[in-house]
């Protein structure tokens, strides 16, 4: 079933079908814990489908029953990939699985321009799954380089016939303009709260994202999924409103990553590194040591980002948004933080976008040694006070 949050726009996206008006590339573009590659999966299930209504698929043609098994042969799956995986075909694939969960791996990925070169070809062969169209989805597109981007934009300017591009990507502001102005554009935008907090809570979401095909073995697939549960660290505290609401918080409130955030338990590692940070500022001392080993817990990533959100926090609370608004500042007792001067807040909120911005560029170590530089400026202000 697709996402609560998502429905409007592939409703929009069925009508247009149904109208005789489907457009030949889409660009969905949204965080990627909002769901594009599940959405963008149900459009092309929709496409391909033999017998489709305007509730959706039959989902018993043959073609829905491939989908079911998380593969189709009129469709194909363009992802970034490494060197390797390119190497054994995984860059352009039929196999679907890596929309739903991929499995992360050390080598860099990008968008290739011979996976680009790809699509071509396999839109040009005739449909032989008894679809009259091919689609393929170009997942993580914003990873394309521009030699990438070039080797599409002739598909995208003479697209052949019955044939759709679904292209994903974080934002719509990384692509060129040339591909930018030939597709229909669909811009996922924040989803209410009340939807994300009932998928948040809801017992059923809170497992780990596993592929499970339809053909496949029931007794063999509970196996996995318990064997997955038993390695979420997150899932040994209660999954709470106050928990679901610091997620969010510090996934942008993206809710498939603040999902994910819960069932590693990153968020109660976050929480510890602000409770740290407030008992520091209260105490008014210059000893760093909890807020630095309870930081280190969390990837360099993730430690900007709680940064950030939290001082954003604070600077909203600054400025009299209401608290219940502010997770980070409400749950765990920063209020006290407010005491800290704007100057210092907005500095290291600039520090921060420079390393947000720049990932490769700074060493590993760097976030923390800027962060320790701060901390101790935190401190000073609040020994003057
Ligand atoms: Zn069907």
């Amino acid at each position: 079933m697709l996402l609560e949050w998502l429905e409007p726009y592939y409703r929009q996206f069925v009508s247009s079908v149904r109208a005789g008006r489907m457009p030949s590339s889409v660009i969905i573009a949204g965080h990627e814990g909002l769901g594009g590659k599940l959405l963008a999966l149900e459009m092309a299930k929709y496409v391909l489908c033999h017998h489709p209504s305007e509730h959706g698929p039959c989902n018993s043609c043959p073609s829905c029953s491939n989908f079911a098994r998380l593969t189709n042969m009129d469709c194909k799956v363009a992802y970034t990939s490494s060197t390797d995986e390119e190497s054994s075909g995984y860059d352009f694939t039929h196999d679907l699985s890596g929309l739903i969960v991929r499995p992360e791996i050390k080598q860099a990925r990008t968008m290739r321009i011979d996976t680009m070169r790809k699509i071509t070809g396999f839109l040009n062969e005739s449909a032989v799954g008894g679809s009259h169209y091919k689609v393929v989805i170009i997942a993580g597109a914003e990873l394309m380089s521009e030699g990438a981007a070039n080797a599409i934009l002739k598909t995208f300017e003479e697209p052949s016939k019955n044939s759709l591009i679904i292209m994903l990507t974080k934002s719509l502001e990384v692509l060129l303009p040339t591909i930018l102005s030939r597709a229909s554009k669909m811009v996922i935008k924040d989803v209410p709260v009340e939807q994300a907090f009932a998928y948040l809570m809801n017992p059923s979401n809170q497992v780990p994202p596993i592929i499970r095909r339809v053909d496949g073995d029931e007794a063999e697939y509970n196996a996995q999924l318990q064997a997955a549960k038993e390695q979420c660290a997150g899932l040994n505290t209660p999954i709470t409103q106050q928990r679901a609401a610091i997620a969010l918080a510090l996934s942008a409130n993206a809710p498939l990553s603040a999902m994910k955030m819960l069932l590693s338990g990153d968020d109660l590692k976050a929480t510890e590194v602000v409770n740290a940070l407030v008992q520091s500022v209260t105490r008014g001392d210059a000893y760093e040591v909890e807020v630095m080993s309870a930081l280190k817990a969390l990837s360099n990533q993730q430690q900007v980002s709680l940064l950030r959100t939290l001082i954003l926090e604070v600077l909203k609370y600054k400025a009299y948004v209401p608290v219940e608004q502010l997770p980070l500042v409400n749950y765990c007792g920063a209020t006290v933080l407010e005491r800290l001067q704007l100057d210092r807040l907005f500095e290291a909120m600039e520090l921060l976008k420079h390393i947000e911005d720049r990932p490769p560029l700074i060493p590993a170590r760097a976030p923390k040694a800027l962060i320790r530089s701060w901390l101790k400026g935190f401190k000073s202000d609040a020994n003057m006070l």
